[in-house]
């Protein structure tokens, strides 16, 4: 990745131990995870995240960043002490909209990383993947997905897609 369009995230990296913990017993490798501008791709097949499995990397849509940022900081602003551990606040989706679509977006980047390293196949949205979206969706509580639908796996709420038809996710 171009050190110019990608920047580590400590929200981003915390997202991901939170899953690791909650789905794999921290197994997975620790990657480097961040924005990644991918705003040149052709108009329409903007990809939200992307995994690469040479340089072990996570990278999410940069698009997302500045209300990802401000809704997490309200977040925490507001945060209870005593309340539940960021795995649970992680099952009882959605936190806010953005931190949600996110989460998702991390979810589905890490079952390729899964795939990866569980299986050796870090590639496409076959049976291999399918398998760990399966294992992630148990562990977060969320609906099963099928082949079929592992391309919008995990999808986000009706009211998440409406505010990203709106541009207000940007
Ligand atoms: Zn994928």
């Amino acid at each position: 990745m171009n050190e110019n369009v990608f920047q580590s995230s400590s929200l981003l990296l915390s997202i991901w131990r939170d899953i690791n913990a909650a789905c794999f017993n921290s197994e997975l490798h620790e990657p480097v995870i961040g924005w990644i501008d991918l705003s040149d791709e052709e108009e329409g097949s903007e990809p939200y995240g992307m995994y690469v499995p040479r340089a072990g990397s996570i990278g999410i849509s940069a698009r997302f960043r500045s209300t990802v940022e401000a809704e997490e900081k309200a977040l925490s602003e507001h945060a209870d002490t005593v309340g539940p551990s960021k795995i649970d606040k992680a099952k009882s989706m959605p936190q806010s909209p953005a931190v949600e679509l996110v989460y998702r977006l991390v979810m589905h980047e890490t079952a390729h990383q899964a795939s990866h390293q569980l299986g050796g196949i870090s590639g496409g949205h076959g049976e291999p993947f399918l398998a760990q979206a399966r294992r992630i969706s148990q562990a977060m509580n969320l609906p099963e997905p099928t082949l079929k639908d592992l391309d919008q796996w995990p999808t986000v709420t009706p009211f998440v897609v409406q505010l990203m038809r709106e541009g207000k996710l940007e």
